[in-house]
């Protein structure tokens, strides 16, 4: 049955591992859709426009922000990330549900104008680990990598604006803890549509 569509926020410091926890939920939910950001940073290798991010130029990002194209955003550790507006709306008006990966200032943005959206926030289980992550990962320069473990404390501490958390120790159960909350929240029965439940009662859907 269709349901109302709504939005997950996912927020956890960066190198928590947010995109394999998304990556490995995709494939098992098939009306979830992802928002892709636009971001002023600079593509890491192997990132495509598009698909992991709209690139953009500080004069264009002003830009959207002036045409009100943008449902969110903000200023981390130097570079400008925000939410395109019309694909959210669009994908949540077709009865999807969006996922997206924004930092706790964006989240508290949409905690404002769509008190509706469900939070989570993924964790790592140490800032060891972080570090390790973050190292691993490469994709950063060494003196990024310090600036973003130094805002991680500050980050975990808003854990508690949040709906739900996950430890990120083990991929497949963070995963799987994450397709649990998606699944709960979409049978609450404030996304169902009694118009739609009406037609399939009466054999019309
Ligand atoms: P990264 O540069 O590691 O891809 O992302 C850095 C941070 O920006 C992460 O915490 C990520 O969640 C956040 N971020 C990515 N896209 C957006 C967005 O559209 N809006 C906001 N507010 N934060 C974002």
């Amino acid at each position: 049955m269709r349901r109302k569509g709504f939005l997950i926020v996912l927020s956890g410091p960066s190198g928590a591992g947010k995109n394999s926890v998304m990556n490995a939920v995709f494939p098992t939910i098939p009306n979830l859709k992802y928002s892709v950001s636009v971001t002023t940073r600079p593509p890491r290798k192997g990132e495509v426009d598009g698909v992991d991010y709209f690139f953009r130029t500080e004069e264009e990002f002003d830009e959207l922000i002036q045409q009100d194209k943008l449902l969110e955003y903000a200023t981390f550790v130097g570079y400008r990330y925000g939410t395109p507006k019309d694909f959210v709306m669009e994908q949540i008006a077709n009865g999807n549900t969006v996922i997206m990966d924004i930092d706790i200032q964006g989240a508290s943005q949409i905690r404002q104008k769509m008190p509706e959206a469900v939070f989570v926030f993924l964790l790592p289980p140490t800032r060891a680990e972080l570090e390790k992550r973050l190292t691993l990962r490469g994709s950063d320069a060494q003196g990024e990598i310090a600036k973003r473990l130094q805002k991680s404390w500050e980050e975990l501490q808003h854990v508690v604006h949040y709906d739900y958390f996950i430890i990120n120790d083990e991929l497949s159960r963070a995963a799987e803890q994450l397709r649990n909350i998606i699944l709960s929240e979409s049978s609450k029965v404030s996304r169902i549509d009694l118009a739609e439940l009406q037609s399939l009662w009466e054999g019309r859907g």
